[in-house]
């Protein structure tokens, strides 16, 4: 059978995602018996121990199907977040939201409009539904170009993605930037705010995106249980939507897209504030410590508000990352996501920061 003809010519122009190595397969390879993995923005301070004693007491019950309204958690959700419970929807990963927006909207007449470097799910999932991407470069201080993308909207388009704090830079788009989209934005496009890393923002110039969606403005905000929450291994993430988008999301989704296991951690996981608290002191620190290290040895990064810092290393990325891989530490380099000598690196406890510093004054020669 000739597949070329079989698939839909443009999902060839798709480049399959690529994941950051996993710790099993680089201890194998280079055997090492301690592999630090910095590469994929998780939650180094780990899941609450409630969560996984939630999970535990719910896995006799596997043999059952999922809630598949996630009907307990959409409600916890709602209330927490003083929204009503038709606004909530949940999916396996916010990936997966991405993915059934783009899938209900968008079509090869239609436009997209996200910024660069950004996530690159935006790009993937539109070119699933073979729409045009309309990529619009990060300023120099890799923020959002908010003026540039609002020039970009044409009659066509269908989506407009803000990545906030964006990944993989780190950086954010501040109140004035949000507000001056909100108010120009035409009627036509929504827009999607991607707010994967929410919980470790802390500047009080970052922007209350959730209140523009309570106020009625045609918004889509996305958050997740994979950083903050450190659930990234089950799967959930979620999103508030306007009624009527609700419902078409319960048409596009799959029947039983989140697992029980997902849904009974991610409830727990809201019952432990204390524990989120934690993990956002957990990567305070880790962002002074950084901070500190990289000025010490004359790096030049981006400020970070979520759980990962991208930073120059002045050298080909790919390169340093092979050599950072043979000491047992995994980051990501920055090749593949538009900066060639920047590695991202995920905040870890002060002890991984300090192996991850050592390893990379020693490649530097610093
Ligand atoms: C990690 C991440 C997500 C969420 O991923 P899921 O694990 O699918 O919930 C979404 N957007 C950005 C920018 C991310 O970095």
């Amino acid at each position: 059978m000739d597949i070329k003809k079989l698939v839909h010519k443009h999902i060839f122009d798709i480049k399959p995602y690529i994941p950051g190595k996993p710790v099993e397969e680089v201890q194998r390879e280079l055997g090492l018996s301690d592999v630090l993995k910095l590469a994929s923005n998780e939650n180094l301070f780990g899941p609450s121990p409630k969560v996984v004693e939630a999970i535990r007491a719910a896995a006799s019950d596997v043999n059952y199907y999922p809630d598949g309204g996630a009907y307990y958690l959409r409600e916890k959700l709602a209330a927490r977040f003083g929204v009503k419970f038709e606004n909530v929807v949940v999916g396996n990963g916010t990936d997966e939201l991405i993915r059934i927006l783009c899938t209900a909207t968008l079509g090869p007449e239609d436009e997209v409009v996200f910024a660069d470097p950004s996530f690159v799910m935006y790009k993937i999932s539109a070119m699933v539904s073979d729409a045009t991407l309309v990529s619009v470069a990060l300023r120099d201080d890799l923020t959002h170009d908010i003026p540039a993308m609002l020039d970009r909207v044409t009659d066509r388009t269908k989506l407009l993605f803000v990545c906030n704090p964006n990944n993989p830079t780190g950086t954010f788009n501040k109140k004035d930037d949000i507000r001056k989209l909100i108010d120009e934005v035409p009627d036509h496009v929504l827009v999607v705010f991607d707010e994967a890393y929410y919980e470790y923002a802390d500047d009080p110039d970052y922007p209350q995106t959730l209140d523009y969606f309570k106020a009625g403005k045609d918004v889509v905000v996305l958050r997740t249980f994979s950083k903050i929450y450190g659930l990234a291994g089950l799967r959930i993430g979620y999103g508030f939507v306007s009624e009527e988008m609700g419902d078409v999301v319960h048409r596009v989704r799959n029947p039983f897209n989140v697992n029980q296991l997902a849904q009974t951690a991610a409830m727990a996981a809201l019952d432990d504030q204390e524990h989120v608290r934690s993990a956002i002191e957990f990567c305070k620190k880790g962002r002074s410590q950084l901070y500190a290290e990289f000025d010490k040895m004359g790096l030049s990064y981006a400020p970070t508000q979520a759980n990962f810092i991208l930073v120059d290393v002045g050298r080909d990325s790919v390169e340093v990352f092979g050599e950072l891989l043979k000491k047992g530490v995994i980051v990501r380099p920055g090749t593949h996501l538009g900066f060639p000598t920047r590695l991202r690196i995920t905040m870890g406890s002060e002890s991984d920061n300090e192996k991850l510093v050592r390893a990379l004054k020693e490649v530097l020669g610093k």
